[in-house]
C-alpha cells in the first residue's frame, strides 16, 4: 500500500520538545521518507490536516479479547465472586464464541486506534486468525489453566494450542507466539516450569498473572512462605534470555520490585480493572521504573474494565498514581505515554517505531475537536483529554485499517448485528 500523510504533527518520542511537522511516505509496509515536502507520485490514500497528530499506536500489554462478549455481564463484585460468574460462562466458549468475541474486540480496538495486544486466553490460534484478518498485531499467549477452574481441554490440548500458534506465527507478519500459565496459585509448579522451559527454548514471551489481590499474596505466604514474585524467582521462573510479562503486580513488596527490575520484567499494569474489582492496592509504577522493570499499560478483559480504550486507561493511570501517592509529579504525562505507546513496542517489536526504513505502525489523532483545544501541550491533551473516538485513522504494518473512522478490514455493521443476534444464546 502507498500512503502519504501530509503536513501532520509527528511525536517521534514521548517528549513534547521533539514534536515536529512533516510529511510521511509509506511504501509497501515501510516508512520510506519523513520530511517537510516528501511526495509520492500516486498514493492510494492521502491523509492531510494541520490538526492531525501522529504517534505509534498503543499496544495492549494484557488482554483477554473474547471477553468482550461478557462486557457488563457481572459488575460491582469482588474478584472471586466475579470470577465464579465469568468462569461458568467461559466454560461454554467454543470456536464460535471465541471468534465472535475476538471480532468485536478487534473492531473496538481498530476504532480506538490500538495497534496490537498481548493476549492471554484459550484457543489463541483462533484469536490469532481474527487478529490477522483485522490487521492488528497479536502476541498470543496460549493459556494454561487446570480443568478444575475452567474446562478448556486440559494441559495437553492447551500445550497443543501453543504448538499451533508457533506454526501460525511463522506464516504471519503480525502474529507472535507466547505462553501463559494462569498464575502461580492456580497452576502446579511442574507445569509452570514446563511453560518457562518452552518459552526459553522457543524464545517467546512468558506471561502470567501475579500479585493481583491482597488475598492472593496472603494465600501464597500461607502456602509457600513467600509472596508470589519471590516464589516465582525461587522456583526458577525468570530466565536470562526470556522476556516475561507479569500482569497486575498490584500488591508487591520493594523486595519484589527489585526482583522484577533485576530480571527486566515487563509489568502489564491494568489500573482500571484493579480499581473496578476493588483490589485496594496500586501497582508501584515509579519504583518499578526506577528498578529497571518495564511498565506497559493494559486493559485486562472487557468483562472487568469494561473497554479496550487505552487512551482512557492512560488518564486513569496517571490520576490513580497522583491520587494514591499524594504527588502529582510522580508519574507525569510523558511517562504515561511512554508506557502505553513506546515501552511494549521498544521491548517486543522495535522495528515498528516511527523511523525511516521501519515498518509503518501509525495512529492518527484528530485534534480538530473542542476538548483537544487549545494545544498548549499536545501530550497533556492526549493523556488527560483524549479518548479512542478521537482516532482519525490507523495504520499497522503499512496497511490502512481505518480511514477517517471508516474501518477497512472488518465489516463494522455486520459484526455489531452478529453480536446483537447471537449473544443471548450464550448467557
Ligand atoms: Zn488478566
Amino acid at each position: 500500500m502507498e500512503l502519504l500523510l501530509k503536513d501532520v504533527l509527528i511525536i517521534p518520542e514521548p517528549d513534547t520538545a521533539q514534536i515536529f511537522r512533516a510529511n510521511i511516505v509509506i511504501e509497501d509496509n515501510i516508512i520510506s521518507t519523513i520530511a517537510p515536502n516528501a511526495q509520492i507520485p500516486d498514493p492510494e490514500f492521502i491523509i492531510r490536516g494541520k490538526s492531525l497528530v501522529v504517534l505509534p499506536p498503543p499496544i495492549n500489554s494484557h488482554s483477554h479479547l473474547p471477553m468482550t462478549l461478557l462486557r457488563g455481564f457481572s459488575d460491582n463484585k469482588t474478584l472471586m465472586a466475579w470470577l465464579q460468574d465469568i468462569w461458568e460462562i467461559e466454560g461454554k466458549f467454543n470456536a464460535r464464541w471465541i471468534t465472535l468475541g475476538t471480532k468485536l474486540a478487534c473492531l473496538e480496538m481498530i476504532k480506538a486506534g490500538i495497534g496490537g495486544a498481548a493476549d492471554f486466553y484459550f484457543h489463541e490460534s483462533l484469536i490469532g486468525k481474527v487478529m490477522q484478518e483485522a490487521g492488528i498485531r497479536g502476541w498470543l499467549g496460549a493459556g494454561i489453566l487446570p480443568s478444575a477452574f475452567v474446562d478448556q481441554g486440559g494441559y495437553e490440548f492447551q500445550l497443543g494450542e501453543f504448538n499451533r500458534i508457533i506454526e501460525y506465527s511463522k506464516r504471519s507478519p503480525l502474529i507472535y507466539a507466547a505462553i501463559a500459565p494462569h498464575s502461580q496459585m492456580t497452576v502446579p509448579e511442574e507445569i509452570i516450569l514446563k511453560t518457562a522451559d518452552l518459552a526459553e527454548s522457543h524464545q517467546v514471551p512468558l506471561m502470567i498473572h501475579s500479585s493481583e489481590t491482597r488475598k492472593e499474596v496472603l494465600d501464597s505466604e500461607d502456602r509457600y512462605g513467600v509472596p508470589p514474585v519471590e516464589r516465582l524467582e525461587q522456583i526458577g521462573f525468570f530466565r536470562e534470555d526470556t522476556k516475561e510479562i507479569l500482569a497486575h503486580c498490584t500488591w508487591i513488596t520493594q523486595r519484589e520490585v527489585e526482583i522484577l527490575g533485576k530480571h527486566q520484567v515487563t509489568v502489564g499494569w491494568c489500573p482500571v480493572s484493579s480499581q473496578k474489582l476493588a483490589y485496594g492496592g496500586v501497582t508501584p509504577v515509579p519504583e518499578l521504573r526506577t528498578a529497571g522493570a518495564l511498565v506497559a499499560l493494559g486493559t485486562d478483559g472487557a468483562a472487568s474494565n469494561n473497554t479496550l480504550d487505552l487512551w482512557r486507561e492512560m488518564r486513569e493511570a496517571s490520576n490513580v498514581i497522583s491520587a494514591s501517592r499524594w504527588d502529582p509529579a510522580l508519574y507525569p504525562a510523558e511517562q504515561v505515554l511512554e508506557d502505553t505507546c513506546w515501552s511494549f513496542r521498544r521491548n517486543f517489536h522495535p522495528d515498528s517505531l516511527i523511523k525511516v526504513d521501519n515498518q509503518a505502525d501509525l495512529v492518527i489523532l484528530n485534534f480538530q475537536v473542542p476538548h483537544l483545544k487549545p494545544m498548549h501541550n499536545i501530550i497533556s491533551n492526549i493523556i488527560y483529554a483524549a479518548n479512542g473516538s478521537d482516532v482519525h485513522s490507523l495504520i499497522v504494518n503499512g496497511t490502512l485499517l481505518m480511514h477517517n473512522r471508516k474501518v477497512l478490514t472488518l465489516n463494522e455493521t455486520e459484526i455489531i448485528d452478529e453480536i446483537e443476534e447471537n449473544v443471548k444464546e450464550l448467557v
